[in-house]
């Protein structure tokens, strides 16, 4: 990330998103490879197939049967509870992030068919404030957790997420509660919930709902942890191993139950949900 913030203040552009022009530079393995191509293969790269960061919309495309998606609450938008100012007004951001991105916050929820099967599904729309989670992620996040768990069905989140939101405070973090205990009686009711990991998943995202998966799926090389490396040597004042906070690393210590490709993941998830949903 630090890395990702040096290249982005020398170039002014996000290394991990796909940027404009017939062609791009792959990050990974440093080839010039077709844009086209990239897109065409779910975002991404068809040398070393590494994964770009991909929209919301794009994602819910890749994993829900045609014409059967139904968004909900689609129009909830965030408050200034705090009237909170850094730089700017936290209204004056937020109008800035919905024009950028066509949403009215960092996460689109909705229902429809994966493979057949009725699922409620929450994807992070990480280019809406780094997907941070205000009052409006929190709330529709635990609206589509309380409506799945009604109609028994299999909740699936899909995160990309720096973690709470700052310019709601107190209130940003009390959505870690609230989604986790929505999480609890889903589970109290027997009912699945799979959540997804994706580049990043990050402090109070993963602190609260993105952990408490039944199943835990990340896509390859994700940056999935609670805060930046540097703070937890500066704390714990101890060497931390290479690569800890990335899906493989998880995947070895038991943290993440599968590693699965954008290409493998509808037929993973539709896989898990054929084997562990009782209706
Ligand atoms: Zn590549």
């Amino acid at each position: 990330m630090v890395l990702d913030r040096l290249r982005r203040a020398n170039t002014g552009r996000d290394p991990k998103k796909i940027p404009d022009g017939l062609w791009v530079k792959c990050p990974s393995c440093a080839k010039t490879v077709f844009k086209r191509l990239v897109e065409e293969r779910l975002d991404t790269c068809p040398e070393c197939n590494h994964h770009f960061r991909m929209s919301a919309r794009k994602r819910i495309a890749a994993l829900i049967d045609d014409g059967t998606w139904q968004e909900w609450d689609a129009d909830m938008s965030s408050a200034d509870p705090l009237g909170f100012v850094d730089g700017k007004g936290y209204p004056e951001r937020i109008a800035q992030q919905q024009a950028k991105t066509g949403l009215k916050d960092a996460v689109i929820c909705g229902g429809g068919k994966l493979a057949g099967h009725s699922i409620g599904l929450g994807v992070s729309a990480f280019d809406f404030n780094g997907g941070s989670m205000g009052s409006v992620v929190g709330e529709k996040l635990t609206r589509l957790v309380e409506r799945c768990t009604a109609a028994r069905m299999p909740v699936i989140i899909v995160s990309a997420s720096g973690g709470a939101r700052m310019q709601e405070g107190l209130i940003s973090l009390m959505q870690m509660a609230k989604t986790s205990a929505a999480l609890a009686r889903h589970a109290e009711k027997r009912q699945l919930f799979i959540s997804v990991l994706t580049d990043p998943t990050m402090a109070g995202v993963m602190a609260s709902y993105a952990s408490l998966g039944d199943v835990i799926v990340a896509e390859p090389k994700a940056m999935i942890g609670f805060t930046g490396a540097r703070v937890i040597q500066e704390t714990i004042k101890q060497e931390l191993p290479e690569g800890f906070q990335t899906s493989e690393f998880l995947h070895k210590y038991g943290q993440i139950d599968l590693i699965a490709t954008r290409q493998e993941m509808k037929a993973e998830l539709a896989r898990i949900v054929s084997y562990l949903h009782h209706a």
